[in-house]
């Protein structure tokens, strides 16, 4: 998020520092599945997200970095019928506003993409062919690199300890070596954010969750176009990864917190979900696995607006943050420019919560 920003707001010409505590692209993002779709069910989600595949085809052009954009497609599969009804709703919405490839299918259709899905107890399924994965690592350091060429400054290493204030506006932070004046500071801590919040006095309801991904050795059959295939109901997912399987499930009894290890036991448990419907992942060998934090909010839209004067955040991302960013970053650094953003972000005002006007997103993963 902050490199996306670093280097749409170098673009401007204007002056930027980005200030990691590590290395960029170590946080959340380098633990992310690298999907980016456009199947969700709020209007201004639905946008972002086409437009992230918009940014992402043509990302070469943009920054001189290949994106490594799969569009291989997103199929959800559904269970009951609430979730089919909820996701016919949304694939209405989605065509409404120009996502014209996004279809609803049968089961039986779902099982033709996908060979070896047990679909009997399903009640349809969702496609979007253009929908995909990109490398999170390609995308943040394209981004980074085209803000450096363009001037901006990279501290790593450098954990922000505090805010310089005057009067009521923050002019800076802190570091443990200096004070970085500034007009302007952006908070994109990720899953840390509510802690750096906690810096300007804020309570941030951005919590911290763990989420692993198991990876295989190559499975053979398995095509490398497979889709992003989620099964809805219990959040089981796989992609194809090299000549492996990429996979993952979230887990409902993990609570809040910062632990990144990886519960192996956990395996166990989402091969017993693929058992019951891809059981061809079975037959593939786990070679390695890793955990990282999702940054949930209470109704699983960000945080992006003004916190304070001088101050701005883009967090809480709910674990969609990797797709959005090359739009955040994009729309956030024409708001700071003293426009306004060019689609309506007041559903993620980072003062909503107090107020109760949330438009939960239901379309996550
Ligand atoms: C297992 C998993 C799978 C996911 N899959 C997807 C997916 O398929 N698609 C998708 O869109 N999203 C996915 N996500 C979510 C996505 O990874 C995040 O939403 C996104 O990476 C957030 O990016 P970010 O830049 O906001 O945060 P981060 O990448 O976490 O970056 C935040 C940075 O802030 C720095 N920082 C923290 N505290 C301080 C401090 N005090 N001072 C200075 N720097 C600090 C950190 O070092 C870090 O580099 C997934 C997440 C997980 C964990």
């Amino acid at each position: 998020m902050g490199c996306s920003l670093a280097f749409y707001l170098a673009r401007q010409g204007r002056r930027v520092i980005v200030v990691d505590r590590g290395r960029i692209g170590q946080g959340a993002t380098a633990a992310c599945a690298g999907g980016i779709r456009a199947q969700f069910s709020t209007e201004v989600n639905i946008r972002m997200g086409m437009e992230a595949k918009r940014v992402l085809s043509r990302f070469v052009e943009e920054t001189g970095q290949n994106a490594d954009f799969r569009q291989v497609g997103y199929l959800f599969l559904l269970t009951t019928d609430e979730e089919r009804r909820r996701f016919h709703d949304a694939v209405e919405l989605q065509r409404r506003m120009g996502v014209e490839d996004v279809v609803e299918l049968s089961p039986a259709d779902a099982r033709a993409i996908v060979p070896g899905l047990e679909t009997g107890d399903l009640s349809g399924a969702t496609f979007c062919p253009t929908d995909g994965i990109a490398g999170p690592n390609e995308v943040t350091y394209g981004f980074a690199n085209g803000a450096r060429a363009r001037g901006a400054i990279f501290l790593e290493e450098t954990p922000v300890t505090g805010f310089l204030k005057s009067g009521d506006a923050v002019c800076g932070v802190r570091t443990d070596w200096e004070e970085i004046r500034c007009p302007q500071t952006v908070i994109c801590a990720g899953p840390w954010s509510a802690r750096v919040g906690a810096m300007l006095g804020l309570s941030l309801p951005i919590q911290p969750s763990r989420r692993q991904i198991f990876m295989t050795d190559a499975l053979r059959g398995f095509r490398p176009d497979s889709p992003m295939t989620i099964d809805f109901h219990t959040s089981f997912y796989f992609h194809p990864e090299g000549d492996g399987v990429l996979f993952g499930m979230s887990d409902p009894d993990i609570e809040p917190g910062e632990d990144t290890s990886v519960d192996w036991a956990f395996l166990y448990r989402i091969t017993a979900v693929a058992q019951r419907r891809w059981p061809p992942l079975l037959e593939a060998r786990v070679k390695t696995a890793w955990a990282g934090l999702y940054e949930n909010t209470p109704d699983f839209q960000p945080l992006i607006g003004p916190l304070q004067p001088g101050a701005w955040i883009a967090a809480g991302f709910s674990g969609h943050g990797f797709m959005m960013a090359p739009v955040v970053g994009d729309w956030l650094a024409a708001w700071m420019a003293g426009g306004s953003p060019p689609a309506d972000l007041s559903l993620f005002a980072p003062d909503r919560f107090g107020r109760g006007s949330l438009h939960p997103e239901a379309n996550v993963v």
